[in-house]
C-alpha cells in the first residue's frame, strides 16, 4: 500500500527508475503535440517495433498536421497500409482537417478540445495533454491498469467501472504536479518492461509498495474478465428400469463428456413438459418408447458457463424390444444399480445416482 506520507518516495523511485531505463523512442526526442498524437494513435494495437518503423516513415511523408490535412484520404491510408484498423488513419485525417479549420492549424491544448478530436478517447487525450503539454492529466492504458491491479491488489475485473474509477483517481492522487509527462510515461514503461504479463518483480523499483507481491499472487492479477454470465438450462433424463436393470449408454469419443456413460436425456424444448422431453429424448437417442412412472429427483449442477437443472424420472418400456437402436452413443448396457459405481458418469448423473443411493425410498431399486 502507498500511504499518503509515502507517495513522494514512491514517485521518486518510479521516476528514478524511468530516467535510467526509458527506451529511446523517436517521439521521445521531440515532444511536439503532433508527434505525440501520431505516436499514440499509431501504437494502439500495434507492436512497438513496428510502430517505430511506421512512425519514422509517416513523419517523412507527413511532417506536420497541415501535411496530413492536405493529403488525399487514399494517400493517408496508403501510408497506414499494414498497420490495420484503418479507422485510426481515417480519424487522423479527419482530425487534421478539423485542426486546420477550427484551431487555425495549431494543435489544441485544452483537454476538452483534444478529447473532442476524432479518434481520441480518454486515454489518448490524457496522454497528449500530459506528454505534449505537461498538463496534470492522467493517462491510464492497459499497462497502468495491470500495474495498479497488482500494486493495490484489485481482486475484481480491472475493466469494471468502479475499478477504472479507482485507478484514475489513484493515479491522479499520485501524480506529482508539473511532472505528468514523466510520471505517466514511467508508469506505462514500468508496465511494458517490468510489470508485464510475466512480472519481473526482482527488477521492480516499486516492489516495496506492491500488495500482490507481498501476498504472492502477482500472476493472479489483473483479474481480466467478469465471469461469463451463467446460462440456465432445463434437462430431462432418468432411469429406464427393465427387469431390475437400468439402461446406460456410452457417449461418443468426441465432444462434451466424451467417452462417459450416461442416462439418455437432453434439453427440454420450448413448449414441452419435462415428461414429454424425456420421452422424446429416449426415442431420438435409443428408439425406446418409454413411459415416465414417477419423478424421482431434481438435480442441480453448475458447469463453467451454464447451470443445469435435471428433471429425473423413473421410466419403463411401453413395450417392444429391450434392444436399443443407438443414435447418440457408441454402446449401451443394462446394469444393476450397484454396478453404476464402476462407470464414469457426467457430474449431474453421478449426483443423481448418489441421491438415489442415499434414499430409503428407492431401496428396491438399489437392491434390484
Ligand atoms: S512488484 Fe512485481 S507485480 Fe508489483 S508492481 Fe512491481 S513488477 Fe509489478
Amino acid at each position: 500500500m502507498i500511504h499518503d506520507d509515502d507517495k513522494e518516495r514512491f514517485v521518486q523511485a518510479l521516476l528514478g527508475w524511468f530516467s535510467v531505463n526509458m527506451r529511446d523512442l523517436p517521439w521521445r526526442r521531440d515532444y511536439t503535440p503532433y508527434r505525440v498524437w501520431v505516436s499514440e494513435i499509431m501504437l494502439q494495437q500495434t507492436q512497438m517495433e513496428r510502430g517505430v518503423t511506421y512512425f519514422n516513415r509517416w513523419m517523412g511523408r507527413f511532417p506536420d498536421v497541415a501535411a496530413v490535412a492536405r493529403a488525399a484520404e487514399n494517400d493517408v491510408l496508403k501510408a497506414w497500409e499494414g498497420l490495420g484498423y484503418y479507422s485510426r488513419a481515417r480519424n487522423l485525417h479527419r482530425a487534421a482537417r478539423l485542426i486546420m479549420q477550427e484551431h487555425g492549424g495549431v494543435f489544441p491544448c485544452r483537454y476538452e478540445d483534444i478529447r473532442a478530436l476524432p479518434g481520441v478517447g480518454d486515454y489518448t487525450a490524457g496522454a497528449i495533454a500530459s506528454i505534449a503539454f505537461q498538463q496534470d492529466a492522467v493517462a491510464v492504458d492497459a499497462n497502468v491498469e495491470r500495474v495498479f491491479s497488482r500494486l493495490f491488489d484489485i481482486d475484481t475485473p480491472i475493466k469494471e467501472k468502479e475499478n477504472a474509477a479507482f485507478v484514475r483517481h489513484t493515479a491522479q492522487s499520485l501524480l506529482p504536479r508539473g511532472k505528468a509527462r514523466l510520471f505517466n510515461q514511467a508508469l506505462m514503461e514500468l508496465g511494458a518492461l517490468v510489470c508485464g504479463k510475466k512480472a519481473r518483480c526482482p527488477l521492480c523499483p516499486v516492489q516495496q509498495w506492491c500488495e500482490a507481491f507481498r501476498l504472492g499472487i502477482v500472476q493472479e492479477r489483473p483479474v481480466l474478465t467478469a465471469r461469463k454470465s451463467i446460462v440456465p438450462i432445463e434437462v430431462a433424463t432418468g432411469f429406464l428400469v427393465h427387469q431390475g436393470r437400468i439402461f446406460i449408454q456410452k457417449r461418443p469419443e468426441m465432444g462434451v463428456w466424451a467417452g462417459f456413460w450416461e442416462f439418455p436425456g437432453g434439453c427440454i424444448e420450448q413448449g414441452e413438459t419435462a415428461e414429454e422431453a424425456v420421452r422424446r429424448e429416449f426415442m431420438e437417442e435409443t428408439e425406446f418408447d418409454v413411459v415416465p412412472r414417477e419423478k424421482i429427483a431434481v438435480v442441480r449442477h453448475g458447469y463453467t458457463t451454464y447451470r443445469a437443472t435435471l428433471h429425473c424420472y423413473l421410466l419403463e418400456l411401453r413395450g417392444g424390444s429391450d434392444v436399443p437402436v443407438l443414435h447418440a452413443a457408441t454402446e449401451s448396457r443394462w446394469v444393476r444399480f450397484a454396478e453404476l459405481d464402476g462407470y464414469t458418469l457426467p457430474a449431474g448423473h453421478r449426483k443423481l445416482v448418489d441421491m438415489m443411493a442415499g434414499s430409503l425410498q428407492w431401496q428396491w431399486l438399489q437392491g434390484g
